[in-house]
């Protein structure tokens, strides 16, 4: 079959691998219906160490389970189903918490042993905690929307409740990647009063906007969190969506904070120290947030997809087939495209 390997920086090739296949009674064996970059992705793709061997790419997809091993009783084959971007069994202590990236028996696609999304089939461990099937065909139109709650609308939901955004709250998003937009959307189906959205490109801001931010911040840095003070009556936003994960977002996260509030940071950090340490510490500022865990978030999501309540498949600007990938990869590097979805 045809997968997407990263050799290295800038090195993602499509290639011929073994065919994806039933190992563990537990598993499932999924044809790829649907799959997308994520921007998570190109932190690799910038800074990859090369790799003899490489990485199989690719934790977001929709596909049709093809065959189930015998211990699997929640899928059969012929079903639609969607994958959360990590693995988990459903059962043990910290998936029946909620938490199923935290899974003692789970764990993440692709890499030099397990299958990624962004190829044409998926063995899928622990079939049963993992997959979720929705009820309609491969190609409804609802497709770019239900493939997002693979990971883009959990993980921005996760950094609204991370961010204790509610009724009432002024809430700052930082990221105006796919991430970012879909916390505007999460912010606004929370109750957020009041969603400023920091963003640089005009397509990214009018999506915002859509989505429903209120205000938008187009500077950087300290002018950036000046703005936003002065947004907010000096006083900062109650909660802070971090979805980007260098140290310069949460720097601008963590200053934006009003007293007492909350910064949700679902951005994949990029180093090793949380900056403003002191300053937090006396505004008494959570900071909150990881891995989102979007299996949990599938069940809460899926029926506003499905009833059109929210849209978040907006967020794909470009489609693309398997032969696409690197390409498509290039694109959202260059900040040409913001997410590419890739048909098969
Ligand atoms: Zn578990």
């Amino acid at each position: 079959m045809q997968a997407t390997v990263m050799y290295g920086a800038h090195d993602v090739r499509v290639e011929t691998v073994p065919d994806a296949r039933l190992v563990e009674p537990t598993d499932a064996l999924v044809r790829v219906t649907r799959a997308c970059i994520c921007g998570s992705d190109l932190w690799p793709y910038n800074s990859m160490t090369p790799s003899e061997t490489g990485n199989r790419m690719g934790h977001e997809f929709i596909g049709l389970v093809e065959a189930v091993g015998a211990a699997v009783r929640t899928v059969k084959q012929g079903d639609l189903v969607v994958a959360p971007f990590a693995w988990s069994d459903g059962t043990c202590e910290f998936c029946q918490q909620g938490l199923q990236t935290s899974c003692l028996h789970g764990g993440w696609w692709g890499g030099t042993e397990l299958d990624g999304g962004q190829g044409e089939a998926v063995r899928v461990p622990q079939a049963d905690g993992t997959l979720v099937t929705l009820p309609v065909g491969p190609d409804h139109a609802l497709m770019p929307s239900l493939l997002t709650l693979s990971d883009v609308m959990g993980t921005g939901h996760h950094a609204a409740r991370a961010a204790k955004v509610g009724p009432g709250k002024v809430v700052a998003v930082v990221g105006d990647g796919a991430v970012g937009l879909c916390g505007v959307i999460a912010a606004r189906r929370l109750g957020a009063e009041r969603i400023i959205f920091l963003g640089r490109h005009a397509d990214r801001i009018a999506l915002g906007r859509a989505f429903g931010a209120t205000d938008v911040v187009s500077e950087r840095g300290d002018a950036a969190i000046d703005r936003v003070r002065e947004l907010t009556g000096g006083l900062g936003a109650h909660s802070v969506l971090e979805c980007v994960g260098h140290g310069e977002a949460m720097r601008t996260a963590v200053s934006i904070a009003r007293a007492g509030g909350a910064v949700g940071r679902v951005g994949v950090p990029q180093e090793t120290t949380i900056p403003n340490g002191q300053p937090t510490f006396f505004a008494n500022i959570t900071i909150a947030g990881g891995p989102a865990p979007v299996r949990a978030y599938i069940d809460q999501l899926l029926p506003d997809v499905l009833e059109g309540r929210i849209q978040p498949g907006r967020v794909f600007d470009r489609v693309t087939n398997i032969d696409g990938v690197p390409d498509g990869y290039r694109a959202m590097n260059e900040r040409e495209a913001i997410k590419v979805m890739i048909e098969f």
